[in-house]
C-alpha cells in the first residue's frame, strides 16, 4: 500500500466504494481503506430509486444492478383493509421509471467488482487511526497487517459511516436527535407470494409496516416498536405481518434470512468541508429508513464529490469547487431529512382518532394527480435532481442503455 496519493478515502461501505469507482475512472490517483477484512454482506438498504440510477450511469455499474435487482413501479400505502394512496413511478420522467429493489450487499458487490474490473483495490483491514490536516495536506495514522504507518495524502474523505472518525477529526458538526421508535427489519421467505406487485406500506392501529419483494423470491419486512429483541425470529415477523399487514390475509412466513433491531437518529453536518476533510454518505446525514432515501442520497454525494475533485486534483480547477459539492448536497440531505421525517411522524401516529384523521387525509390526498406526481418525484428522487450538477467530465457523462424490466 502506497504512503502517499491525492485522495484517502475512509471506508468502502456503498459510498467510500463509489467515489472510488469514479476516481479510478477519471484516472485521480487514491486509496480507499476499510477496516472490516470483507463487505459486511448485510441486506440493509433495499431500494435504489431512479435518481440514483441516473447518476450511477457514470460509473457503469447500473447495467450489472438491473440485472440483480427487481424494478417496481408502484408503491401503496394502505390500512388494514383498503388501499389509501398509490404512488405510480411508470410515468417518472427518467429512463428508469420505477424503484429498483436489490438488497445493499449486491449493490456494494457490483460496486467492488466495477473498481476491480478498472485496476483498483479496497485496501482492507486497514483502520484510519489519527487524523489531522495541516496547511499542506491530511497526514493518517492507520493500523493494518503491515502494523502502523502513516499515510500522506491531499484531501481525505469520509465515507466511514455515523460514527465517522474523519468528521471527529474535522471542526463539522453533526447535529440532531435520535427517535424514541426502533425499527426492526428483516429480509425473508413466504410460503406463498402476495398476489400485488408492489411496495406495500401498511398503516394499522398496532403500528407500521412495510412488506416489499427482493431478489431471489425474498421479501423485505420493515416495521416500527421492534419486538423479539436484537434479531426478531420467524415467529415474532409473523406476529408483525398478522396484526399489521392485509386483515385476515397476512403471508405466512417460512424462513428468516436475515434480521436485525434498531435505533434511528436524524442528523446532518452542518458543513460537508473543513479544510482537506470532506464528508458524505452516512458521515454527513442520518435519518430514518422511511422512503429508503439513506444509501441513495450517499450515492449521489459520492458522485457529485467525484466530480468536483476530479476537477481540483486533476484538472486544477479551483479549490472552492470542494465548498460547492457540500453547499449542492447539503440541501438535499435536509430534503431529505424532512421526507423521512414526515413519513416517520405519519407511520408513529397514536390514538385511534388520530389514525382516522390520517387515513382520511391520506386517501383524500391519493385522489390528487398532483399530490401523488409530487410524492413519486419526492421518492425516487428526481425531486432533488438540482442539488446533483455535475460538470460533464469525460468520466461523468457516460450514458447507458437502459436494459430494465418491470416486475410482473
Ligand atoms: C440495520 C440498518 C438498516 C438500514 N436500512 C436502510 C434502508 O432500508 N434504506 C436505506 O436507504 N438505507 C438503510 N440503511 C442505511 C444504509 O445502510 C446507509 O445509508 C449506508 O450503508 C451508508 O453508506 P456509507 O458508505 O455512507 O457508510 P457505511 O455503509 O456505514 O460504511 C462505512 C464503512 O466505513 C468503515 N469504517 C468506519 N470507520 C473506519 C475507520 N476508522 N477506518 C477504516 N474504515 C472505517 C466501516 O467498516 C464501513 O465499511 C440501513 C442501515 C442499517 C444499519
Amino acid at each position: 500500500m502506497k504512503t502517499q496519493t491525492d485522495v484517502l478515502i475512509v471506508g468502502a461501505g456503498p459510498t467510500g466504494l463509489a467515489l472510488a469507482v469514479a476516481l479510478q475512472q477519471a484516472g485521480i490517483d487514491h486509496l480507499i481503506i476499510d477496516r472490516l477484512a470483507a463487505g459486511l454482506n448485510l441486506s440493509r438498504a433495499g431500494v435504489v430509486h431512479a435518481h440514483t440510477l441516473e447518476m450511477l450511469e457514470a460509473l457503469g455499474v447500473v447495467p450489472a444492478m438491473l440485472a440483480e435487482g427487481i424494478a417496481m413501479a408502484r408503491f401503496g400505502v394502505r390500512d388494514r383493509r383498503h388501499r389509501l394512496l398509490a404512488v405510480d413511478f411508470s410515468h417518472l420522467p427518467s429512463r428508469y421509471p420505477f424503484a429498483l429493489m436489490i438488497p445493499q450487499y449486491a449493490t456494494e458487490h457490483i460496486l467492488a467488482e466495477r473498481l476491480e474490473a478498472l485496476g483498483g483495490t479496497v485496501h482492507r483491514k486497514v483502520e484510519a487511526l489519527d487524523i489531522k490536516q495541516d496547511r499542506h495536506g491530511v497526514t493518517v495514522r492507520v493500523a493494518g497487517p503491515a502494523g502502523e504507518r502513516d499515510i500522506r495524502a491531499r484531501y481525505v474523505v469520509g465515507g466511514d459511516g455515523m460514527r465517522s472518525e474523519v468528521r471527529a477529526a474535522s471542526a463539522i458538526a453533526f447535529e440532531g436527535g435520535r427517535y424514541e421508535e426502533s425499527f426492526v427489519l428483516a429480509d425473508v421467505s413466504l410460503a406463498a407470494p402476495p398476489q400485488d406487485s408492489e411496495v406495500a406500506l401498511y398503516f394499522a392501529p398496532a403500528g407500521m409496516v412495510v412488506f416489499a419483494p427482493l431478489p431471489e423470491g425474498r421479501y423485505r419486512v420493515v416495521a416500527t416498536h421492534a419486538t423479539g429483541g436484537e434479531n426478531p425470529d420467524r415467529a415474532a415477523i409473523q406476529h408483525l405481518l398478522d396484526t399489521r399487514g392485509p386483515e385476515g390475509g397476512a403471508p405466512v412466513v417460512t424462513e428468516v434470512h436475515w434480521s436485525s433491531t434498531f435505533r434511528v437518529h436524524h442528523r446532518v453536518a452542518d458543513r460537508y468541508r473543513d479544510g482537506r476533510l470532506l464528508v458524505m454518505g452516512d458521515a454527513a446525514h442520518v435519518h430514518s429508513p422511511a422512503g429508503g432515501q439513506g444509501m441513495n442520497t450517499g450515492l449521489v454525494d459520492a458522485v457529485v464529490l467525484a466530480d468536483r475533485l476530479a476537477r481540483v486534483v486533476g484538472h486544477g480547477e479551483s479549490e472552492t469547487l470542494l465548498d460547492d459539492y457540500g453547499a449542492m448536497r447539503r440541501p438535499a440531505a435536509v430534503a431529505v431529512l424532512a421526507l423521512a421525517g414526515r413519513l416517520t411522524k405519519l407511520a408513529l401516529v397514536r390514538g385511534r382518532a388520530p389514525r382516522t384523521l390520517r387515513n382520511l387525509l391520506l386517501r383524500t390526498l391519493g385522489r390528487m394527480p398532483w399530490f401523488r406526481r409530487k410524492l413519486a418525484m419526492q421518492l425516487s428522487g428526481l425531486a432533488r435532481r438540482e442539488f446533483a450538477e455535475v460538470s460533464g467530465l469525460p468520466a461523468m457523462r457516460k450514458k447507458e442503455g437502459a436494459g430494465w424490466r418491470l416486475a410482473a
